[in-house]
């Protein structure tokens, strides 16, 4: 017969998050696929858990999955975890899933730990409906194209980030997005567990200059549905940026990106505005 191959989440930070289940399961199968073994290795020690470790990870996912294929195929039940949280969120694990459907074996996930459910449920942003992005692309352009492609998603979106890009992916997300609702979720489960909420314009100044430190999920209010931008609306707020001083390049920019409209049609708009009328 077929072993079983368990999906086991592990903590995010406090290891008292680790749940009976996945105790007896990391203890009763014959190996465990490890995205780092060596990470592993400590929860393991700290429970007192002595099953044969095997690493995987992104660079070998794909042959290594043929392995533990075999492995699972031959009768062998095995363990898959990653460093943190649900294994395939955000992290390695998806092709060695999808192999083992392929070869008929049977899966059995087992709840536990994730960032974004964790972060989610106390954000106070709504829940019934949220589109879980994972981690924003690094380079500048792809990540405003992304933020660009979700503008108009009316449900909550949830990101991974990396405390160096946090102030970056806010600022992109303010003038992509405009001043909506969000929740910033530090350290999770850790000791210096932190939400900041708020409007954007809020969350980016309460944090200043200096880098954030530890692991983040951003959570943001999705759009209102409103129809898109009407010319008079664009009139009213390329006045009101000119009377807080904004030039006319910068508010061709930071609307064109705003509301995904041509630059040089806002910087038409902006010019006029300025040679018009004070009320016009
Ligand atoms: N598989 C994991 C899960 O289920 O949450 C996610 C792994 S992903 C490589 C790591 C990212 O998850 C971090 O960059 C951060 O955005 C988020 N994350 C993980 N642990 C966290 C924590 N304790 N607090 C806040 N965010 C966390």
């Amino acid at each position: 017969m077929a072993g079983v191959l368990y999906i086991v989440p592990t903590p995010i930070g406090n290891l008292e998050d680790i749940t009976l289940r996945a105790l007896r399961v990391l203890k009763e199968v014959e190996l465990i696929a490890a995205e780092d073994t060596r990470h592993s290795q400590h929860l393991l020690a700290h429970f007192g858990i002595k099953t044969a470790l095997t690493s995987y990870h992104d660079h070998n996912e794909r042959a290594k999955a043929r392995m533990l294929v075999e492995r699972l195929k031959s009768g062998a039940s095995i363990a898959l975890v990653s460093d943190a949280g649900t294994p395939a969120i955000s992290d390695p694990g998806y092709r060695i899933v999808v192999d083992a459907i392929a070869a008929g074996i049977r899966i059995v996930p087992l709840p536990g730990a994730s960032a974004s459910t964790t972060a989610l449920c106390a954000s106070g942003l709504p829940t019934d409906r949220f589109l879980f992005e994972g981690f924003l692309p690094a380079k500048a352009q792809e990540r405003k194209a992304t933020l660009q492609r979700l503008r108009n998603e009316t449900a909550t979106l949830v990101f991974y980030e990396g405390p160096h890009r946090l102030a970056e992916a806010l600022a992109d997300m303010l003038n992509i997005f405009g001043d909506r609702q969000v929740a910033v979720a530090r350290e999770l489960t850790k000791v210096h567990e932190e939400f900041l909420r708020g409007k954007l314009s809020e969350v980016i100044a309460t944090l200043g200059e200096g880098e954030v430190k530890g692991e983040i999920v951003i959570m943001i209010q999705g759009s209102s549905g409103d129809a898109p931008v009407s010319e008079a609306e664009l009139r009213a707020t390329i006045r009101q940026l000119a009377g807080d001083g904004m030039g006319v390049k910068e508010i061709s920019e930071l609307l064109g990106e705003r509301y995904g409209l041509s630059k040089k049609e806002v910087y038409k708009l902006a010019l006029e505005s300025k040679s018009a009328p004070p009320g016009d």
